[in-house]
């Protein structure tokens, strides 16, 4: 997946000042930055779910043009990606089963019992099988945020885009979602990753994003950014964690 030159404003906030960012296949990228540098507003115009006023698209060898792009091209860019949600956007009168069957048989087509099938298959991979009926208030923090993981890997999508997708756990429960992602990271899964863990950007990473004040102001290797970071404002932020 490849965007360029993404640009978005809010009124007179021009919130994303023309952000680039290629992710190849299997690659993991986690995007850091302090609070109110763009990087949902970006994670959520590569969805669709904001609409970026200039810059372009491509997924899959699929090319859009924010500032002309069709509804119908952004149903099928949509398809080729999936969202992680910092809030988990189950709904919350489906159970975790349905919830991951839902897209899959409104956005994918499947039939019902190829839905249920690839439910089952995820839930299994997510170790959440025994709450498959379950309804997501009977479900913790962590378990619901590792089935919104689940509806996305159900769709075997291009691209997983995270937002944030512990920043709303209680502490003792991010370890079980960041440890599932690590898992999905080292199977090739290609991630976004906006994030606050330092550790798990470290770690998992094979490139790192710094955004501020909607620009890239600088990316490299994990080692690179954070063992070696150029500019004084990466500088600056990353001091905040050490
Ligand atoms: P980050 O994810 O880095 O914290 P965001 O993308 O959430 O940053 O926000 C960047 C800026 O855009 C903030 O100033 C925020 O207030 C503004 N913003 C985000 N969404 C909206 C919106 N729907 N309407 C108006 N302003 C918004």
């Amino acid at each position: 997946m490849t965007a360029k030159n993404v640009h978005k404003r809010f009124g007179a906030n021009e919130v994303l000042k023309g952000v680039d960012l290629t992710v190849e296949p299997g690659q993991v990228i986690c995007i850091l930055g302090p609070s109110g540098s763009g990087k949902t507003t970006f994670l959520r115009c590569l969805n669709f779910l904001e609409s970026a006023d200039e810059g372009e698209l491509t997924v899959d060898g699929q090319t859009v043009e924010f500032k002309s792009v069709k509804k119908k091209e952004i149903l099928s860019v949509r398809r080729k990606t999936a969202m992680v949600f910092q809030n988990y956007a189950l709904f919350a009168n489906k159970t975790a089963k349905e919830n991951i069957m839902l897209p899959l048989m409104l956005a994918q087509k499947l039939s019902k019992v190829d839905a249920e099938k690839r439910a089952v298959e995820v839930l299994d991979k997510v170790s959440l099988l025994n709450r498959a009926d379950f309804y997501p208030s009977q479900l913790s923090g962590g378990q619901q945020q590792r089935i919104g993981i689940a509806r996305a890997l159900a769709i075997n999508p291009d691209v997983i885009l995270f937002d944030e997708p512990t920043s709303a756990l209680d502490p003792e429960l991010v370890g079980q979602v960041l440890a599932l992602m690590k898992d999905i990271a080292k199977s090739g899964v290609t991630m976004v990753v906006v994030t606050h863990e330092m550790q798990f950007a470290y770690e998992v990473s094979d490139k790192v994003v710094f955004m501020e004040g909607g620009v890239v102001v600088e990316q490299g290797t994990p080692d690179a950014l954070f063992n070696h970071p150029k500019e004084s404002r990466t500088k600056a932020f990353l001091s905040r964690y050490t």
